[in-house]
């Protein structure tokens, strides 16, 4: 798998890492991961565009059955590095990272699903305010008209 050089540089600098980050315990990489949902990015497209309602409820489903996954091995394997296991992995595999509670967790990364999704709900709510908006005026000026 091609790695980004984001990605490898932020592994190569990382010295600290939090108790909350993760460590992938197929491959040992510390901290890049990224979220998995079920069902398709597809058919939630198409419900935010068919409505707010049917979009919000898949969403809410596929958000809710989130797992973590590697990003260097696509692994669902991810511990946490506070963890027992997780700190005797870590101190094998990458003996100069220390483990700091103040130190601040990584965030995962957005897959295209999630930003088109996010962009796409965004959209959804200024069509709603437009939709509102418009027929309210229209019928300000009816009003000031007649
Ligand atoms: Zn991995």
């Amino acid at each position: 798998m091609k790695l980004k050089a984001t990605t490898d540089d932020q592994a190569l600098r990382a010295t600290q890492v939090s108790p909350n980050d993760w460590i992938c315990s197929s491959c040992g990489s510390v901290g890049e991961y990224r979220r998995i949902r079920p069902g398709s990015d597809v058919i939630e497209l198409v419900l935010w565009l068919c409505g707010i309602v049917p979009g919000l409820i898949y969403s809410s489903w596929r958000n809710s059955k989130k797992t973590t996954a590697c990003t260097h091995c696509a692994a669902m394997t991810m511990i946490a590095v506070g963890s027992p296991v997780g700190r005797e992995l870590l101190a094998r595999t990458s003996p100069n990272i220390q483990i700091v509670a103040s130190a601040a967790p990584r965030q995962p990364q957005m897959t295209t699903g999630e930003r088109v999704v996010a962009q796409a709900g965004r959209i959804a709510i200024w069509i709603l305010i437009a939709m509102l908006a418009v027929p309210a005026i229209f019928s300000l000026l009816a009003a000031v008209v007649s």
